[in-house]
């Protein structure tokens, strides 16, 4: 088989996951709404999924879950998912944000637009993009060493048990309903920016993308190109979406790599671009990255519901207290 099919079937896997979150966020919105309008709508059950945008949540139930041995029941959902997305990352590269993540997803329908719009996309120079791309490690130091190292652990378990976590996905759902003017102004910048840039919110701003970078350099199975049969017609450093020169590479250790597979399915030799396991003998091939990628990521969620690690334990009566009127 061919590798063309590569990218419509990451395509369509990305598009289910940004419509299953949709699907979460009008469910979890409802959910709000039973409260907020005294119980004049009906109550539908809280998607606990909706935790998978809880990666600071997910960093301190990380912490108080080591020190304590035991998951909390305020959001387990978004350490499971927070593992999860570890493992995936670990495993196969920084698949999660080119397979799964709904910004990914927009990032990249945004840059192919501009594609069509400018028949290019540009690259900011070298200097300005080493810095810009330093401000998604320095965000990531600064929660790491916030949450890690700096609170003390009775601080995190007080915070993981007060209200404001409690209602973390409350007051994300709330920032998104009534943008303020300059959120509004932030978000227009990088939707205007994302047309000639490839990914800049991942590139430079996402600290989670960072972490999930960084443990990806750990993975076993990266893009390995095969001098031999290369022809070196550079396909593979153009349609790359992290601007990685794959065709100067033998094998792409960077953490840029987001495991999207372009590279691959636009090469056109024979064998010349894979993804190998360490050794470079043993090819993993993309239908195989796929199904992996997506097993992973749903059988976490699956463990995380099977050892009772979940469901958000916080009482109807509570959430009423919580966010009713
Ligand atoms: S696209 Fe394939 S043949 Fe062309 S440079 Fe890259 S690895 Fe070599
Ligand atoms: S090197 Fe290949 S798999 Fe990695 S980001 Fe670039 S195009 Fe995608």
């Amino acid at each position: 088989m061919g590798k063309r099919y590569l990218q419509p079937l990451r395509i369509l896997v990305q598009w289910g996951f940004l419509f299953f979150s949709l699907y979460l966020g009008i469910q979890f919105y409802r959910f709000v709404l039973h409260f907020r309008s005294g119980g004049a709508t009906s109550f539908v059950p809280r998607p606990d999924g909706i935790e998978a945008f809880l990666p600071i949540s997910a960093l301190l139930s990380l912490k108080e879950w080591l020190a304590s041995g035991s998951i909390n029941p305020v959001h387990p959902a978004a350490l499971v998912i927070f593992l999860t997305v570890v493992a995936v990352s670990f495993l196969l590269k920084r698949s999660f944000c080119s397979w799964i993540c709904p910004v990914g997803t927009l990032s990249e329908a945004l840059w192919k637009s501009g594609f069509n719009l400018f028949r290019r996309n540009f690259r900011l120079p070298r200097r300005m993009d080493v810095a810009l791309r330093g401000i998604k490690f320095a965000l990531l130091c600064f929660f790491l060493y916030s949450i890690l190292f700096a609170m003390a652990p009775e601080q995190v378990t007080s915070f993981v048990y007060s209200d404001y976590n409690k209602t973390a996905d409350v007051r994300l759902l709330d920032f998104f309903l009534h943008l303020s003017g300059i959120s509004l102004t932030v978000i227009a910048g990088l939707a205007l920016l994302s047309l000639p840039v490839r990914n800049p919110f991942c590139r430079f701003l996402c600290p989670y993308g960072a972490l999930l970078g960084l443990i990806s350099m750990f993975s076993p199975v990266k893009v390995t190109r095969e001098g031999k049969t290369c022809v070196s017609c550079g396909v593979c450093t153009q349609v790359c979406p992290s601007y990685i020169p794959v065709m100067a590479k033998e094998r792409v250790h960077s953490e840029e790599c987001i495991g999207c597979l372009r590279c691959i399915s636009h090469c056109r030799a024979e064998g010349a671009l894979e993804m190998k396991l360490t050794g470079r003998k043993i090819v993993v091939n993309g239908f195989l990255f796929a199904v992996l990628v997506v097993l992973i990521f749903w059988g976490g969620t699956l463990v995380g519901k099977a050892t009772g690690h979940w469901h958000a334990e916080i009482a109807k009566g509570e959430y009423a207290r919580l966010i009713g009127r």
